[in-house]
């Protein structure tokens, strides 16, 4: 892991073989990992396109979700993982997920013959912009732009606007970043007003209500700054899929049982991150000159160890 100035002066390196053995950085393609999950289900399983626009309960208990099309599903149980803009997390109460006050842009840069990067993960810090990229195969190199911004702005998906304002962003960084930003295809720049919802004890509702429940960014969206949200909404999965299972095989644990206990095995861990992430992604788009000096002549350089700052990757489960 290597640590930049914005004119590409190094920083700090980490080597994860010197600092701590039981940390690595895996890059995984977001389609890659959809595809490798649902290549485990039967065929026809997913039904895809049905986009929920309402839900509500039966009066035989069960969970109708009315979908844009205008057919509608009957379910015994939901598990809602509908991601930041959840329907289903709204109809059980959850306000929206809060702007933090910065942006992400970001995309990947394709190189047919072959990926000029170094297998590392490279962070570049400038003043309320800082940006990241590491390669994730041997001919594609993921990036991200990250920078501070009032408001999320209005959605913008022109290819040619993303790019130029991406390009403005980190106008004379180093060529490696920009290099990686030329070789992206217009169609596979992304940009994403950053957002989080703390769940507070006794104030947030419930992960689930009765035999709906939520898992991932629907129920506890959080900024990207520790890179920890699709990791959750895996631990989460695991967790749920024990509990179904320990349900499945008692006459006493009911489905509710087991959604409720979901609930209060993972909120110790995803509040505390959601928080973490949060102050994170404020400490490092500061614009200050003098902190930002600080930070790259101090904290980064003498102050930051690689144990503690990934220690909260590490989670324990049981084996399915
Ligand atoms: C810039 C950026 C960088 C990130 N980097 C990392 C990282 O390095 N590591 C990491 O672990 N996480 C990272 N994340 C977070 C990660 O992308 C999310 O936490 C993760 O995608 C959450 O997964 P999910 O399945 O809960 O939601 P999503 O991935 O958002 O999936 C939600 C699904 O629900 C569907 N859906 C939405 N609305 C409806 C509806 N009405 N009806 C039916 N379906 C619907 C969507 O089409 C989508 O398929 C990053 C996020 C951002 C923005």
């Amino acid at each position: 892991m290597v640590m930049k100035s914005e004119d590409g002066r190094e920083l700090r390196s980490f080597r994860f073989k010197d600092e701590d053995e039981s940390q690595e950085v895996r890059a995984v393609e977001r389609r890659m990992l959809l595809e490798t999950l649902a290549s485990q289900l039967p065929r026809n399983t997913i039904s895809f396109s049905s986009k929920i626009r309402t839900i509500e309960r039966s009066k035989n208990d069960e969970t109708v979700l009315k979908l844009e099309d205008d057919s509608q599903i009957s379910a015994k149980i939901v598990i809602a993982c509908d991601g930041t803009r959840s329907p289903v997390a709204k109809w059980m109460g959850f306000p929206d997920p809060s702007y933090v006050g910065h942006c992400a842009i970001r995309g990947i840069g394709i190189y047919p013959d072959g990926q000029p990067v170094e297998p590392k993960v490279s962070y570049v810090y400038g003043r309320g912009v800082r940006a990241g990229y590491l390669p994730i195969s041997s001919t594609k190199v993921y990036w991200f732009v990250c920078f501070n911004s009032p408001s999320p702005g209005p959605k913008i998906t022109d290819p040619s606007i993303l790019r130029q304002e991406t390009n403005k962003l980190v106008q004379n960084w180093s060529s490696d970043l920009l290099d990686i930003i030329k070789s992206t295809p217009d169609e596979m720049f992304i940009r994403t007003p950053l957002v989080d919802r703390w769940l507070w004890p006794g104030i947030s509702p419930p992960a689930s209500i009765g035999n709906v429940v939520l898992v991932g960014d629907a129920w506890h969206p959080m900024t990207p700054n520790l890179g920890q949200g699709g990791c959750c909404a895996l631990e989460d999965s695991v967790v749920l899929a024990k509990k179904l299972e320990q349900a499945l095989k008692s006459r006493t644990i009911s489905v509710e049982d087991a959604f409720r206990s979901y609930g209060s095995v993972r909120w110790p861990r995803i509040f505390p991150l959601t928080i973490r992430a949060n102050l994170v992604g404020a400490l490092l788009q500061m614009d200050d000159p003098l902190v930002c000096s600080l930070r790259n002549n101090v904290i980064l350089p003498k102050l930051v160890q690689l144990g503690p700052m990934l220690e909260h990757t590490n989670f324990e489960f049981e084996p399915l």
